[in-house]
């Protein structure tokens, strides 16, 4: 379809372009309506954070050069996948491969929480001692490639129209801009907003050093999935400006917000020390 081949051609530039926008306007929320104040420097944790990113899109196109869209095109070629196989209405289609493309973001979350090995690499996203616009995208390079398999293998089973993919990339680099975000929404705004999407303070509660807070919150999109399966909790217990963000055990700034302690850090600790079954910081985070 000639619409498809436009959106091929301009994928980079669409991403590109929605990422500089929402930065730029989050960037100057955070600025104008603050919600928590930073306890570390902002340009200490902006150009470790933004680091992080650079190396992880380096190594992304290294590894998987035709990136997620490469493979729905394959995909579609092909005709591999469910709806490439069943012929759904296209704009019902998109929407069933984005919801469903989300789903799995939230299984996957769910799932790095679960697994001890696979925690040890999410902790990097969960360290940061702030939230803000720039803990959307900081995740260890090994979580972004293991991601990047997950989606490469959703989209040979789905078969999403290629549009939804471009779609899904942009919205959800969009939504960990806006939801990781340092913002005050309207407390009424947010309530009506959360009943759909997930808002900075309904993600802020999965930042808390508390665990029952930490495993809970999981989407990134759609606040459905939470409330579905049952790992919704609606505010922190310390209140959002009396919370501790981060990981109890692992708060030196050296090691959480510098570069080299953030990509060294799945590999300090004892491997048996967080599952999901036995977890308690106390007992287990600081052996
Ligand atoms: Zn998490
Ligand atoms: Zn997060």
């Amino acid at each position: 379809m000639k619409f498809d081949a436009l959106v091929i051609q301009y994928e980079p530039a669409i991403r590109l372009g929605f990422f500089l926008g929402i930065f730029l306007l989050m960037a100057l929320w955070e600025l104008a309506a603050p919600r928590r104040a930073l306890t570390v420097s902002k340009i200490v944790r902006w150009s470790n954070n933004i680091g992080l990113v650079i190396i992880n899109s380096v190594v992304l196109r290294l590894l998987f050069p035709a990136g997620a869209i490469g493979i729905a095109v394959f995909a579609a070629e092909n005709g591999w996948g469910l709806l490439n196989y069943y012929s759904l209405p296209y704009v019902l289609a998109i929407v069933l491969a984005v919801v469903a493309l989300d789903f799995v973001i939230y299984l996957q979350h769910v799932l790095v929480h679960a697994i001890p090995a696979l925690w040890r690499f999410h902790r990097v996203h969960h360290a940061d001692l702030d939230f803000d616009l720039t803990t959307g995208a900081r995740f260890h390079t090994a979580e972004i490639i293991l991601s990047m398999l997950i989606k490469i293998a959703t989209i040979v089973v789905l078969g999403p129209p290629i549009v939804a993919v471009v779609i899904f990339e942009v919205v959800l680099n969009g939504m960990a801009m806006f939801n990781h975000a340092n913002v005050h929404l309207p407390l009424a705004v947010d309530r009506v907003l959360r009943l759909l999407l997930v808002t900075p303070d309904m993600h802020r509660v999965h930042h808390s050093t508390e665990d029952n807070e930490t495993n809970s919150n999981y989407g990134f999109n759609l606040a459905i999935w939470d409330r579905i399966f049952g790992t919704y909790i609606d505010q922190p217990r310390g209140g959002h400006e009396g919370m501790t963000i981060g990981i109890h055990k692992y708060r030196d700034p050296k090691q959480v917000n510098w570069l080299p302690g953030m990509l060294a850090l799945p590999f300090i600790g004892k491997i048996t020390g967080y599952a999901i079954n036995r977890r308690e910081w106390s007992k287990f985070e600081d052996k």
